[in-house]
């Protein structure tokens, strides 16, 4: 597939980033950065910040959520998004991004798994972009804004399985590393796992598909210290109990439990500082019957 020229450059940068980060374990850095994991019910959000303020929002949950996602945004101080990640088109990830880009929050370049107008993104979404520049990525593809570092992981190619085909990236924040594998199943992390090896390895790990089973080898290549589980109510009982067994040795944040999370991540190691759970449970319950029927359609 054709390549656009930012990514051949970025590909060429890549390859330098990463004979770095075989050569030595991460620059060491003063940089502080925040994460804040957005309670968006069933569905995934994520804001990455540095101490400039540049932020990269990956994924925006259904658009019932969408202002939770600008309150979270206002209250980190973000008035405009260097980077939009759209990791599928499932609307538990897209439509709050919709959304946004509706209204008309500042924002400097999008990236999604899918060419533009590709029919697996709601033409709502395409329409929404309005001016804002759109980039299809590509496993190997890697982007910096501000000090954030954005490595693509997957896909190479499009399947007709949409979460399969999610757009997983890692992101290093200094000397941290965080993984979004967005919605991929088993299959496609052993794959991960075997492709990428130790260079998977992040101290942050956001769970699989709203905390669904997680492959043995994917876990063992990650080694995370914090899992986080983006999730809401759900009729398939998620997170899996498997996970939860997995994850009984590491710090586990569930947004269903603990809210719209803040992390910090500096040179002192990774902090929780702030959670605020059980945001508009009451209207979730209520809508949840609403959106497993829109669910059921769009899988
Ligand atoms: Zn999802």
């Amino acid at each position: 597939m054709r390549h656009l020229p930012y990514a051949t450059l970025s590909r060429r940068v890549t390859q330098l980033i990463s004979t770095l980060l075989l050569a030595i374990p991460l620059a060491a850095g003063g940089e502080s950065y925040r994460l804040t994991l957005i309670d968006v019910g069933y569905g995934l959000s994520i804001l990455a910040q540095d101490s400039d303020g540049t932020a990269i929002l990956f994924d925006g949950g259904y658009r019932e959520e969408a202002p939770l996602v600008r309150t979270a945004l206002a209250q980190a101080g973000i008035d405009s998004l260097a980077l939009m990640v759209a990791s599928h088109g499932h609307g538990d990830h897209i439509e709050g991004l919709a959304v946004l880009l509706q209204k008309r929050f500042p924002v400097g370049l999008v990236i999604g798994n899918v060419p533009q107008g590709h029919a697996s993104f709601d033409s709502l979404f395409w329409r929404s972009l309005g001016g804002v520049p759109y980039r299809q990525a590509r496993a190997g593809d890697s982007l910096a804004v501000g000090s954030l570092q954005l490595q693509v992981l997957h896909p190479d190619t499009l399947t007709e399985n949409l979460n399969e085909s999610s757009m997983a990236v890692s992101l290093t924040l200094g000397t941290h590393r965080v993984l979004l594998p967005a919605d991929i199943g088993v299959h496609t992390q052993e794959a991960l796992a075997t492709r990428w090896g130790q260079r998977l390895r992040s101290g942050i790990l956001v769970a699989p598909h709203h905390g669904d089973v997680i492959a043995r080898g994917f876990w063992d290549a990650v080694k995370p210290e914090w899992v986080l589980v983006p999730v809401g109510p759900n009729p398939w009982e998620l997170p899996d109990s498997r996970v939860t067994r997995l994850t009984a040795e590491v710090r586990l944040i569930d947004t269903h439990r603990d809210g719209t999370v803040i992390l910090t991540l500096d040179r002192g190691g990774i902090s929780l500082i702030s959670r605020t759970p059980h945001s508009c449970t009451q209207r979730r319950e209520a809508d949840m019957a609403e959106r497993m029927r829109r669910w059921r359609r769009a899988h």
